[in-house]
């Protein structure tokens, strides 16, 4: 997974859109990205260095397993003068981390992980939440369609049952996920979950 990642930030690859993703701006100008934050799977950091310059935020930590991703999202935040701090790490286990955070991002992470890495990371990421904390996930949709390959297409049930014992599913709305290639973004599913 990781070369598979790699390989992909050798160039730009098509989730790198080079700015942050509506649906987090949308998110932010609600004032739902608050507190200490964690953008998990942040790529090369364009939600973290946005959300790094909101009012309503403490500290933005991106981790991702893809330490070319860290690299270059370092580059950027040091570039455009952001206090984001990013970290090559896992996401499936985020009590390594040792914080807890009150908000936890997610833009294109949880349709990459198999079944068994969803069971895992629904753990690892309720040991990096605090009591209270809300995770905001964007993943593809099971209404986009599977004739261009990319990663798994998730379900509404799929994201429920996922997120049963320590979490509270709060609301799971029809959402766009942007690519390079998408003239209106991918059809996708915002959701907010919170630990309970
Ligand atoms: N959020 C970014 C990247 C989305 S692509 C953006 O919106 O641009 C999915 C990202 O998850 C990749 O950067 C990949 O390296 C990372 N990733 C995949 N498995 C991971 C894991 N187990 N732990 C941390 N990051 C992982």
């Amino acid at each position: 997974m990781t070369a598979f990642f790699n390989g992909a930030y050798r160039g730009t690859p098509p989730w790198d859109i080079g700015h942050p993703q509506a649906e987090f701006v949308k998110l932010a100008d609600d004032g739902r990205i608050r507190g200490r934050v964690l953008d998990v799977g942040c790529g090369t950091g364009e939600n973290a260095i946005f959300f790094a310059g909101l009012g309503t935020v403490l500290a933005v930590s991106g981790i991702d397993a893809s330490a070319l991703a860290i690299e270059k999202a370092k580059r950027k935040a040091s570039g455009r003068g952001s206090r984001a701090a990013f970290v090559v790490g896992d996401a499936l286990h985020l009590n390594e981390l040792k914080q807890r955070f009150d908000t936890v991002t997610d833009s294109g992470l949880f349709h990459v992980f198999s079944d068994d890495e969803r069971a895992l990371f629904s753990r690892s990421l309720r040991s990096a939440m605090k009591d209270g904390g809300t995770y905001f996930m964007l993943c593809f949709s099971d209404e986009e369609p599977s004739g261009w390959g990319g990663p798994r297409r998730v379900s509404r049930d799929e994201i429920r049952s996922t997120f049963g014992d320590g979490w509270k599913v709060d609301w799971i709305r029809d959402a766009k996920f942007e690519t390079r290639f998408h003239q209106e973004g991918g059809h996708a599913w915002l959701s907010s979950i919170t630990s309970v």
